[in-house]
């Protein structure tokens, strides 16, 4: 085409000049005239032809324009240039091809969206140059921009740099607030095993650190509550061994040897329990059982220390409340509910258990005492484990603290509910809910 171009100016030139010639030299007035058409309608032709060429390459423009939008690309219909060449053919093959491409990446797009979504998790792809070039939603709400030196969490920030510039996998933890996650960033590598961008992806290891957290508390606190009649254990061993004593000093010292070992069995029990409770390492052996039997035998095993108190125990129940349960759990439970009912009531008091209906036809039980009560900012917590509102008066009772989280666990156990209203002074009542099973 460039090379008919020069042909044609050239040919003009000539033809211009011819016409000069005559018109000045020859003075042919016919042929000039002949040659002024000639070029005429020559130059005509080759506007024609040009604008030919400018609409198809505007077609091309707008073509491209359209591919960027993912609009259905016209077929374009190739010319015939100058040199008998089919323009369009190409560009129609090309444009195509970058159709399919943007088509993949859109998809892959669609992808990644929507596995990070799944995921949930915060994540990230970085490109080479340190951009952010895709972040989901969570990741977008610790930041949102593409510039990671903007990131205001420092510790989040070096994270990112330094998977970007080690370029190798890295385990790393990072924590946000309450929360903490563990990073792990990966580079993503091209044919030619260049790395052209990371994906770190954020798992939330909040419950984890929570659990290990409560764990060692857990350990904290059992040695330490073992610990205690161990050295009272020791310390009378150590005392009655080191001289002559009395027979009575011998007695005194070994009925708290006596009590300090009830303390350790019931303690080294209920830890062994809750252990298993709390690993649902018992399975629960469900028979046909009636509460209200299980309550009375409950009442029965606490009636000599509450007769010693001079506390009177009212059971009001139906004869016959038949449940699908563990017998040795509900009674387990029970009795844990109705000890502290004692301890925690003073001398002539009246503890009253009620077994009925709820509301919404769900069993509920009744634990009511008129005891000391428990202080508000206390009721939160009494289903945590080894927590005592008054230390030193649960411990003279030999209680370890574990008493009411066993109970939760059985409750939870058979599907139910437990709450708690307490008036310091007035009393205490456990709600037990269970959904009527047979
Ligand atoms: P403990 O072995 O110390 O009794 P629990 O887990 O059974 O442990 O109870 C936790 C705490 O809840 C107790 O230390 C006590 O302060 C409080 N508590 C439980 N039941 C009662 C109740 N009926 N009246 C008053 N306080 C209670």
């Amino acid at each position: 085409m460039l090379k008919s171009d020069h042909q044609a100016a050239l040919l003009n030139i000539c033809l211009i000049g011819i016409v000069i010639w005559n018109t000045f030299v020859w003075n042919i007035t016919e042929l000039t005239l002949v040659i002024v058409v000639i070029l005429f309608i020559r130059n005509y032709a080759l506007h024609a032809r040009n604008k030919t060429f400018l609409d198809q390459l505007e077609i091309y423009e707008e073509s491209a324009e359209r591919i960027l939008v993912d609009e259905e690309l016209p077929y374009i219909q190739p010319i015939m240039s100058a040199d008998n060449e089919l323009i369009g053919v190409e560009f129609n093959r090309l444009m195509r091809s970058l159709q399919r491409q943007f088509a993949a990446n859109r998809s892959n797009n669609h992808i990644i969206r929507s596995v990070s979504r799944v995921i949930g998790t915060p994540m990230v792809i970085l490109n080479s140059s340190g951009k952010i070039d895709y972040a989901n939603d969570s990741f977008k709400a610790w930041h949102w921009g593409r510039d990671i030196r903007h990131i205001a969490n420092k510790e989040l920030r070096h994270i990112l740099q330094d998977a970007l510039l080690r370029e190798i996998p890295l385990k790393q933890e990072l924590n946000i607030g309450k929360d903490f996650y563990v990073a792990h960033s990966n580079p993503i590598q091209d044919d030619s095993k260049k790395t052209v961008g990371i994906v770190i992806l954020f798992h939330d290891i909040t419950e984890l650190k929570n659990y290990q957290h409560l764990q060692r508390e857990f350990f904290g606190n059992a040695s330490h509550e073992l610990k205690t009649p161990i050295s009272a254990i020791k310390g009378c061993a150590e005392i009655l061994l080191n001289g002559e004593h009395s027979l009575e000093t011998y007695t005194e010292f070994l009925t708290i040897i006596q009590d300090e070992n009830l303390r350790l069995e019931r303690l080294v029990q209920d830890l062994l329990l809750i252990n298993r409770y709390e690993h649902q390492q018992i399975e629960l052996r469900r028979e046909n059982l009636l509460l209200n039997r299980l309550l009375t035998n409950a009442i029965v095993k606490v009636l000599n220390v509450a007769n010693l108190k001079k506390q009177q125990i009212h059971l009001d129940a139906p004869t016959h409340v038949p449940f699908a349960g563990d017998a040795t759990m509900l009674e387990h439970c029970f009795l844990n509910l109705l000890t502290n009912a004692v301890h925690y009531s003073g001398e002539g008091s009246v503890i009253r258990v009620k077994l009925g209906e709820a509301p919404d036809g769900k069993i509920q039980l009744e634990f009511k005492d008129n005891g000391v009560g428990i202080p508000p900012s206390d009721v939160p917590h009494i289903f945590e484990r080894f927590y005592r509102v008054d230390k030193a008066r649960s411990r003279h009772s030999g209680g370890s603290g574990l008493g009411l989280p066993i109970v939760l666990s059985i409750v939870q156990a058979h599907g139910g509910s437990i709450s708690v209203k307490s008036t310091q002074g007035i009393g205490t009542t456990f709600v037990i809910q269970f959904e009527k099973n047979l």
